[in-house]
């Protein structure tokens, strides 16, 4: 009697729709984009998938390493993932199809089997923590089970002359966990539904207060909000999450998920050093770093603090005043204005460039973690700059580039 045939089994990379907070770093992520998404859901194409795992690290809740062993012929369609509220569960799979069958191997990638994304999807940050940070708790908080902050503050933080409207606000945990570092982001539920009837998705926001508060032992956090008033191209646009943070008033409450993130962490070791690059609300998580540093001086294990700030001008600047109250021996303050009355266009890779003996320094010590936070498109700059720097002194970027990323030091994050 003839053997049965073998039949393909593919082993399927899903998104889980419950956990997924819809940030898009998968879909920049993929080298092959087999990712998409509508205003419901990220899914992957499973004709396109190659299963690479370059999108796995830099998912900050998780929900992008979901795998199902299907018969291929009978994957789940894009259109089928798009409709989906929950994953699916397991499928059982005939006879001949055991996964350890030879056809099985050769048709299912496997993601163990790419631990390394190939060169050419290589990120240019680290998807690892640094190796002294805290453990991090994510996902504590989800769509399904969202818990409710209370607001205790929210004011502005940028010169009232501004088009940039930038907000400071507190939300309070009451007697519930909410545990967090630094570099986390949290997920906000605004009220409400889309263009389709359907509630809207949760934006996220990195935390701008330490791990132990933005009041030192109380159990709550802050958050530094722009109004979006303009969408990327410049049109008016009215942003439905940050609109509704920027103007809750105190005791208003908030439905809120997370924590997330998982590599953008700060070191915790002594005598670590930090670089901190950021643009406009990307200083929240460096406001975070900042704090948790100036609050532990008096251990005398606070390594070097260098920061490059840009904005348009000064009064643009979250938190500028408190700002240049830190001492200049705890921080080493770099502003880059590019629109300041009466001063020449600087933006924060010129400053690193004139900077460039003490960040070469600073560079050399393995003690030092670099963060980038703010604008979509930073990165490139920053990294020319750096590249620059470390080659005027005959040093190879390239090595310390990879080096940066396998030790976990050197950490973007981009919207
Ligand atoms: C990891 C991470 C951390 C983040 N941290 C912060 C933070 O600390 N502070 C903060 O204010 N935001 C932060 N964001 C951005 C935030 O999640 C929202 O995207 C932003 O507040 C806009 O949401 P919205 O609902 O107001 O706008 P939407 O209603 O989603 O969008 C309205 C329109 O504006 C465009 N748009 C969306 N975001 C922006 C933007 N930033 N600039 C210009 N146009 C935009 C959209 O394309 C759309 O056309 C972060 C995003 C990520 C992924
Ligand atoms: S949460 Fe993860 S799966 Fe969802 S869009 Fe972000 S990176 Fe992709
Ligand atoms: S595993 Fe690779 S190919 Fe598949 S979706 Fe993720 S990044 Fe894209």
């Amino acid at each position: 009697m003839n053997a049965p045939l073998p039949v393909d089994v593919l082993k399927q990379h899903l998104i889980d729709p419950e956990i997924c907070i819809r940030c898009n770093t998968c879909e920049e992520t993929c080298p092959v984009d087999a990712i998409t998404h509508d205003s419901a859901n990220y899914v992957v194409d499973p004709d396109i998938c190659n299963g690479c795992m370059a999108c796995v690290p830099p998912c900050p809740t998780g929900s992008i390493d979901n795998w199902r062993l299907v018969v291929r012929a009978e994957a789940y369609s894009v259109q089928e993932q798009l409709g989906w509220e929950e994953l699916p569960g397991e499928k059982s799979l005939p006879a001949q199809a055991a996964p350890e069958s030879t056809q099985a191997e050769s048709a299912a990638p496997d993601p163990a089997a790419f631990a390394e994304p190939p060169a050419a999807a290589m990120p240019a940050g680290a998807s690892v923590p640094p190796w002294s940070a805290a453990h991090p708790y994510v996902n504590l908080y989800t769509h399904k089970t969202p818990m409710t902050a209370t607001v205790v503050g929210n004011y502005r933080v940028t010169g009232t002359d501004t088009e940039s409207d930038i907000h400071h606000i507190v939300l309070d945990f009451g007697e519930l966990p909410f545990p967090v570092l630094e570099g986390q982001s949290i997920g906000i539920l605004p009220p409400g539904e889309d263009a389709q009837g359907r509630p809207h998705h949760a934006r996220q926001y990195s935390l701008a207060s330490p791990r132990d508060g933005e009041r030192a032992g109380y159990n709550n956090l802050s958050l530094t909000v722009k109004r979006v008033t303009q969408d990327y191209g410049g049109a008016a646009a009215h942003g439905v999450c940050s609109n509704y943070l920027c103007d809750l008033a105190k005791n208003d409450t908030v439905r809120v998920i997370g924590p997330f993130g998982h590599t953008f962490l700060m070191p915790n070791h002594p005598r670590a050093n930090l670089i901190m690059i950021c643009t406009g609300t990307g200083s929240a998580p460096m406001r975070a770093m900042t704090e948790r540093s100036r609050r532990r001086i008096g251990t005398g294990e606070v390594g070097r603090l260098m920061l490059f700030f840009g904005a348009r001008t000064e009064r643009e600047l979250p938190y500028f005043g408190p700002l240049m109250k830190l001492p200049r021996d705890f921080i080493d303050i770099n502003l880059a204005l590019s629109r300041e009355a009466g001063q020449p266009k600087r933006y924060v890779q010129d400053l690193i460039r004139e900077r460039a003996p003490a960040v070469r320094e600073l560079l050399a010590d393995r003690n030092t973690c670099i963060y980038v936070c703010g604008l979509k498109g930073m990165e490139v700059g920053v990294l020319d700059a750096l590249r620059e720097v470390m080659v005027q002194a005959g040093e190879d970027w390239s090595i310390l580039h990879d080096v940066l990323r396998r030790e976990g030091r050197l950490h973007f994050e981009t919207y």
